[in-house]
């Protein structure tokens, strides 16, 4: 329960800084995309702003020069002179009418000083300009006060939008009427949505009232960028520049910027057809007193958001997992580590503990092998006893006789005495270092050892019991160097007492005969010690159980220790230890020893 509450909290403490990290990514990549997407659109609107001015602005300028040229052509004085004589007005009109083809603008129009068309290329029209009244227009009243007119309207009676160029047209100094040039301003607009749509833009013009008389898109026209006020729509009455055609408010959000700071500004215009938000690039048109407005649509950039915000988020998730999983593979190395140690620990403490143990288990055999040593030695004691006994008596029965020869002054013989007791307490030594060399503990330290010599030295031991026991003893040893590595003290061991086991199990034998032979195996360099008796054999029931620590059938003196430990002793030194039954009857124990392999042996 704990654990779960625990584990539930850890989560929740992981999931709040993840989904903020998260919603960080969201709306940074949002952020970035929006204002990369938008400097990129601004560049190109920059660009193709300037190319569309240009290209306005030529078109334009072609026909600028126009109505300055006609002014200054004698016929149209001469006409304005001579408004009653109809052939020279029908000679201005063919004159305006072939103008008007060869400039290949709309119309083109003389007005008297009154603002009355005198004569106009589509005199022979039934839209006619002549007998209109233009007094009003703004083009007219700049050329009747002596400057060039430029002004954009709606034609009255041919209800086209038209752009007017006027020039005075002087008399002795005298303004005497106005030539007009009228071109159509669709035309213009029509290449202009052209380029437009090249650029995947729309575009608009407005004039200085903020009316849109010029688009690439057909309703935006003769629609107003600000609220239209009572006045506002007063003076567009008056002013007549869009002739009859109704104006509308745009339907724009935000309110639109005349004077905005900055010259980029996102608006969304909405339509019948929908709404649409834009990005709104302008520029003033100085010549003609117009603002282009470049729009260019910001639904691609929306579009393209959830793709980058999907793979903003995918980047995210993949950088957390990322951060996640090394997170948990450097806990886990740590855990590793962690848990190396403290097994390394705990191996280290069990090493030791063993190393303890080894320490005392090696003690305990150690003394438990001086156990089974000491009681061999104790079944072999009375011969001992006897061994020692012997030279003692005889010791006593000399130092007698030397005593009665010195107290018959026989000197010679006493001196011969005590030398033989000089050489009886030399060989009750030998005896006693010879035990002495026996009992004593192993230091455990393996040396080369001379077979024969080893042989020799457990037969001085069990000798006094050979003889005691009057068993006959042959030996076969080899005569040339031969060497097993190991501890001498064991192996001396061993040999005594299979050779102790072997006098105890020829007791009730008649025959009592005991046969230590040694073989040398080249092949398998391995040396091979028997030891045969003439006892009963070891019962095949027991052959197995033989080498088993307390297996006796010596209830009296045996522990049962001694074969078992035998076979451990061979065994650390690389041997083997075997034992079968002669068909003579008499059981044979064999050592098979590793060779000392050394240079001479
Ligand atoms: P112990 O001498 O104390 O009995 P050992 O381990 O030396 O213990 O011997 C175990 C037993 O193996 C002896 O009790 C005896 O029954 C049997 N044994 C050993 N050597 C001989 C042998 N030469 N002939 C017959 N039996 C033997």
């Amino acid at each position: 329960m704990v654990i779960t509450r625990t584990k539930i909290k850890h989560k929740i403490g992981l999931s709040i800084p993840l989904i903020i990290g998260l919603v960080i990514t969201l709306y940074s990549s949002q952020w970035y995309w929006l204002n990369k997407g938008v400097n990129n659109i601004a560049q190109q609107s920059e660009k193709q702003i300037n190319e569309l001015v240009l290209f306005i602005d030529q078109q334009l300028a072609q026909f600028e020069i126009i109505p300055e040229v006609i002014a200054t052509n004698p016929i149209l004085q001469e006409g304005l002179l001579a408004q009653k004589n109809p052939k020279k007005m029908a000679e201005i009109n063919a004159y305006l009418s072939e103008l008007q083809k060869v400039t290949e603008s709309s119309d083109i129009y003389l007005t008297d000083a009154l603002g009355i068309a005198i004569a106009a290329s589509n005199w022979d029209q039934p839209s006619s300009f002549v007998n209109q009244d233009y007094s009003y227009r703004p083009y007219f009243i700049a050329a009747r006060s002596g400057r060039s007119g430029r002004y954009y309207a709606v034609g009255v009676s041919s209800d086209k939008r038209g752009f007017y160029f006027s020039n005075p047209v002087y008399h002795n100094g005298q303004v005497l009427g106005v030539i007009v040039v009228k071109v159509d301003i669709g035309v213009i607009e029509q290449q202009s949505t052209g380029i437009a749509i090249a650029g995947q833009y729309e575009f608009m013009i407005s004039d200085p009232d903020d009316i849109v008389f010029l688009s690439s898109i057909n309703h935006w026209r003769f629609n107003s960028l600000t609220p239209l006020s009572q006045s506002k729509r007063f003076a567009l009455n008056n002013a007549k520049r869009y002739a009859n055609r109704p104006i509308s408010e745009l339907s724009i959000h935000p309110d639109y910027k005349v004077n905005s700071a900055t010259d980029l500004n996102t608006y969304k215009i909405t339509s019948s057809k929908g709404s649409e938000t834009f990005l709104e690039k302008k520029q003033l048109m100085p010549n003609a007193n117009w603002t282009l407005h470049i729009l260019a649509p910001m639904s691609p950039l929306y579009k393209s958001l959830p793709a980058i915000m999907l793979l903003a988020a995918s980047l995210y998730l993949l950088i957390v997992l990322f951060i996640l999983y090394t997170i948990e593979r450097r806990k886990n190395l740590l855990r590793m580590h962690h848990a190396q140690n403290q097994l390394e620990q705990r191996v280290k403490a069990r090493t030791l503990e063993l190393e303890q143990a080894n320490t005392q288990l090696k003690d305990t055999q150690d003394e438990l092998i001086q156990a089974a040593k000491l009681t061999v030695i104790g079944s072999l004691s009375a011969s001992i006893n006897h061994e020692l006994n012997q030279p003692l008596a005889a010791l006593r029965s000399y130092a007698q006789n030397t005593q009665t020869f010195l107290g018959r002054n026989m000197f010679d013989d006493a001196k011969n005495n005590l030398k033989i007791m000089i050489e009886l307490t030399d060989r009750l030594a030998d005896i006693i270092a010879q035990f002495k060399s026996f009992t004593r503990k192993s230091q455990g330290k393996d040396n080369a050892i001379e077979i024969q010599q080893a042989i020799e030295q457990a037969l001085t031991i069990v000798q006094p019991e050979i003889d005691k026991q009057g068993v006959q003893l042959s030996k076969s040893l080899p005569t040339g160097k031969c060497q097993i590595w190991g501890d001498t003290v064991r192996l001396q061991q061993v040999l005594v007492n299979i050779i102790s086991n072997a006098i105890v199990a020829m007791q009730q034998s008649s025959q009592r005969h005991l046969t230590i032979s040694v073989n040398k195996i080249s092949d398998s360099n391995t040396l091979i010690i028997s030891i045969q008796d003439t006892g009963p054999g070891v019962r095949e029931s027991q052959m197995s159980k033989i080498f088993e620590p307390y297996f006796t059938t010596n209830e009296r003196q045996g522990l049962g220790l001694g074969l078992s430990i035998s076979q451990r002793i061979i065994e650390s030194m690389q041997g083997q230890i075997t034992v079968e039954n002669s068909d003579k009857g008499g059981a044979i124990f064999r050592l098979s020893l590793p060779i000392y392999l050394h240079e001479g042996n």
